[in-house]
């Protein structure tokens, strides 16, 4: 399968200007040129040319073509790159005539799948390549860049450098004893190191705690009573009339999402139905849905109706508070003269929301400014062998204290050199060797 030459269109199947068709695989010039009023002039790296795409004496359209040469391309293969018009026809029929040819459909991700198997890229690259084409704030493709990029990469092999050196050190007095010349590894040798490595690992994860968040956007759920103003904020929010705004109670009976960037990150607004006792069956899903809501929002906006009497504006703040949530108490309708309670003051209808942006942003408590400047891992996948890593860590760490014999200690921190290694889908076992061998000179 991997061998196979693939081919898919890379840009969306809409009627456009133009469109890129990609083929990769070994026989991309071959099948190309099949379907090509030219022949391929030897070329070195990469070359593009203009002709045309025949269908047996049909000319189907005028198109220009960059040629990447193995392993000169994104996958590591020969690459033909052809930007045609973007009829859907034109589009249908280059593709046909491809795969009539030899190619075949690519499947999902099967371009980066080649550029992995051909160490053209890593897992987190890979990764991050769908991370920063589907980024919706600047912040969360500015991270993308950087796992892209490598820096994230470097980040675990910095840490991967430590765990490297140890175990190499340990194997080679395993397995070559009669190397006398090298200082047998010892608890006491392992345990500064150890703590080295907790502590890197540490920071990385700490610092990827926002990751997901930034990535995937923060969701804020609105509550409140009914009418309290909840889909006009929502409206306000978003600059655009999504959740239907009516003073009859119980006209929100879905949860309405929109977003909107505030500093780089993503919000997604979800205003919920208010929570009373449903009138009626449809009622009653809307009011369950926005229960599911609120439990996965990452903050709470309490919306308080600030034309009420304070009385009930308290009763009402005490009714939604949750203490489990990070949340801020918004008084709505302060354009009315009323005297409101504690809490960031807005009216929905006049716009002026500026304050409460900030808040939101502040009560995040994302250091916009010097997560922009960090490598972070972005998803559960990456973290949650970060955090195995660092549990066999610290597993090594307690074996020391408890006097453990080192080769016991060492397999806590395979396990974990595993864990690094499957972060970024590597081999411990080639990196382990290659250790060995560039550091000892052993079998020279
Ligand atoms: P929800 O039920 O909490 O979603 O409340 P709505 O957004 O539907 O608003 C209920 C009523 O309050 C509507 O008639 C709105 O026009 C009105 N309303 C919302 N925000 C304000 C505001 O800031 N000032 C005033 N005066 N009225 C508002």
């Amino acid at each position: 399968m991997i061998n196979d030459t693939i081919v898919a269109l890379s840009t969306p199947r809409l009627t456009s200007a133009l469109s890129v068709i990609r083929m990769s695989g070994e026989d991309s010039f071959e099948i190309f040129e099949k379907i090509f009023d030219k022949k391929i002039p030897e070329f070195e790296k990469r070359i593009i040319l203009v002709g045309n795409i025949k269908d047996k004496n049909e000319t189907v359209d005028n198109v220009v073509v960059s040629l990447f040469k193995n392993p000169y391309s994104f996958t590591g293969e020969n690459t033909v790159e052809i930007s045609c018009h973007g009829g859907l026809l034109i589009i249908n029929k280059v593709l046909t005539l491809l795969i009539s040819n030899g190619a075949r459909q690519a499947e999902r991700g099967e371009f980066s799948k080649k550029a992995f198997y051909n160490n053209k890229i890593d897992l987190l690259q890979a990764e991050s390549i769908n991370d920063l084409i589907m980024s919706k704030s600047s912040l969360a493709s500015s991270m993308a860049m950087k796992g892209l990029k490598g820096q994230l990469t470097d980040r675990i092999d910095e840490i991967k450098a430590i765990l490297l050196e140890l175990l190499a050190h340990a194997e080679v007095n395993i397995d070559y004893p009669e190397y006398e010349d090298i200082e047998e590894i010892s608890n006491e040798v392992l345990l500064p190191k150890c703590q080295i490595l907790d502590s890197m690992i540490s920071s990385l994860l700490k610092d990827s705690e926002n990751g997901i968040l930034i990535k995937d956007g923060i969701n804020v759920a609105l509550i409140g009573k009914p009418n309290a103003g909840k889909s006009s904020l929502l409206n306000a929010l978003i600059e655009e009339d999504k959740a239907i705004v009516t003073d009859i109670a119980g006209t929100t009976r879905d949860v309405v999402e929109g977003s909107l960037s505030i500093d780089g990150l993503l919000f997604n607004i979800l205003d919920t139905a208010g929570i009373r006792d449903p009138k009626d069956e449809i009622e009653a899903i809307g009011v369950n849905k926005s229960k599911e809501a609120i439990q996965k929002s990452d903050l709470e906006l309490i919306v308080i109706d600030g034309s009420l009497s304070l009385d009930q504006q308290n009763n009402d703040l005490n009714e939604f508070i949750n203490q489990d949530k990070p949340y801020l108490v918004v008084i709505n309708k302060c354009d009315q003269n009323k005297t409101h309670i504690n809490g960031i003051e807005i009216s929905a209808l006049n716009h002026s929301l500026n304050d409460l942006k900030n808040q939101m942003v502040k009560k995040i408590g994302i250091d916009i400014e010097d997560i922009s400047n960090k490598s972070i891992l972005s998803n559960s996948r990456q973290i949650g062998l970060l955090t195995q890593a660092s549990n066999n860590i610290k597993k090594a760490l307690e074996d020391i204290a408890c006097y453990t014999p080192v080769d016991l200690v060492i397999i806590s921190l395979h396990e974990a050199l595993n864990n690094l290694n499957d972060i970024i889908g590597a081999s411990s076992k080639e990196d382990l060797d290659n250790e060995i061998f560039s550091k000892f000179c052993i079998g020279k």
